[in-house]
């Protein structure tokens, strides 16, 4: 067992550097994190903090040589770093391996393609060859999916391209164009697995898009989805995160398209958004599940204690500043919410200032909770 005296380093001190933090405290683990922010979410929650770049090599070697183990919360950082504190001995989880393979989406597509796994046609533009010009060459057809292969986030680096005209608007750098799927439904599950190679997955959650922001918006518990498709999805989280041979956990988002089959779309080898309702509505939340993986532990049970709706907390559109939460008092006075503020300072219109979950009896009920929450709480200035 490595609960003892293992000194934990997180690339990445977010909010969910943050919640990896909070679940850490449960065991008084020893968490060191790496973040350029000195004032980010995790700041005030770990008990030792270093200020620097988790994307440059000579600093994520330093802090590496400073702690036992190193796990992620972001996966744009600099795995070679991560490789040569793995050859120095260090336990690194996921492994730089698997960062590599997913956090360029090309290569993540690409690794479906070889491993038969059923995922979106796409080509891939390496290069800093036109994109108008890969267009023809390839005879691409419209409409189809622009996305930047790296840094892209929460539906940042990504756009529907219809004409010539929304193609003359984008950025010229390496990215995938992918065939416009008939999306019928969006789910995700999370796998967590350990050293041992033990494997659990956590049921199916369904999410729901905002159009404009194209960030998530309301995500339930349980998804509206057949047993059928639940256990293709797990089947195919279960071997998604032994093809990458990671310990800790695996997020992965499908597509279930109109004909009626399973698409995979992307996958997040660390906590996940779509695991946030896990730390009041499930056994063991992801977080916690995510150390066990790490530490090789035995893995926690993802039963689901009841339904719940997640709520993202986003920026009120018409406000940047610094932030204020209007609403508080109303939502906590409605029985089964859970708000969680991440700490951000400054606003923004549709920034992830923190997430509510509802839990209840039913979905419906749930949902309602997340709907009230919804027009009570805002973030404005
Ligand atoms: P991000 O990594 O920013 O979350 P995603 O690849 O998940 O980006 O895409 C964001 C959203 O865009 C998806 O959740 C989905 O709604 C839409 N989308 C992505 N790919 C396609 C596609 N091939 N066809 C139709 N819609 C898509």
């Amino acid at each position: 067992m490595r609960l003892k005296k293992m000194k934990i380093g997180i690339l990445g001190g977010g909010q969910l550097g943050k919640m990896l933090c909070l679940a850490a405290a449960d065991w008084d683990l020893e968490i060191h994190i790496l973040d350029p922010d000195p004032k980010c979410a995790a700041r005030n929650y770990c008990t030792h903090f270093t200020e620097g770049s988790f994307k440059d090599y000579g600093t994520v070697v330093d802090f590496g040589r400073s702690v036992d183990m190193l796990t992620i919360e972001i996966e744009h950082v600099d795995e070679d770093a991560l490789m040569a504190l793995k050859q120095e001995g260090k336990i690194v989880h996921p492994s730089p391996e698997s960062i590599f393979l997913i956090k360029d989406k090309g290569i993540q597509k690409i690794l479906y393609k070889e491993n038969g796994f059923p995922s979106s046609p796409f080509k891939y533009k390496e290069g800093d060859e036109r994109l108008e010009t890969f267009v023809m060459k390839n005879k691409i057809n419209f409409p189809f999916v622009w996305k930047a292969s790296r840094g892209g986030y929460d539906g940042k680096g990504v756009a529907l391209v219809k004409t010539i005209e929304d193609l003359k608007q984008l950025p010229n750098v390496a990215c995938i164009v992918e065939d416009f799927v008939d999306i019928e439904k969006e789910i995700a599950i999370i796998a967590v697995r350990n050293e041992k190679d033990e494997v659990v997955t956590y049921p199916a959650v369904e999410m729901l898009f905002d159009q404009k922001a194209n960030l998530l918006d309301l995500q339930s518990c349980p998804a509206d989805i057949s047993h059928e498709i639940e256990n293709q999805a797990k089947d195919l989280a279960i071997k998604l995160i032994r093809t990458y041979n990671i310990c800790g956990l695996l997020a992965v988002e499908f597509f279930l398209t109109k004909q009626g089959t399973i698409l995979v779309n992307e996958v997040a080898p660390r906590p996940h958004n779509s695991g946030h309702h896990t730390i009041e509505a499930s056994e063991t939340s992801q977080f916690q599940n995510h150390l066990r993986g790490i530490l090789n532990t035995p893995l926690g049970s993802t039963k689901t204690r009841m339904p719940s709706v997640l709520l993202n907390l986003v920026g009120e559109e018409g406000y940047e500043g610094n932030a204020l939460y209007v609403g508080m008092e109303n939502a906590l006075s409605i029985e089964g919410v859970h708000i969680h503020l991440y700490g951000k300072n400054t606003t923004k219109p549709w920034r992830k200032m923190g997430h509510v979950t509802t839990t209840a009896d039913t979905i419906e009920d749930a949902m309602e909770k997340a709907m009230q929450v919804k027009s009570l709480l805002k973030v404005v200035c």
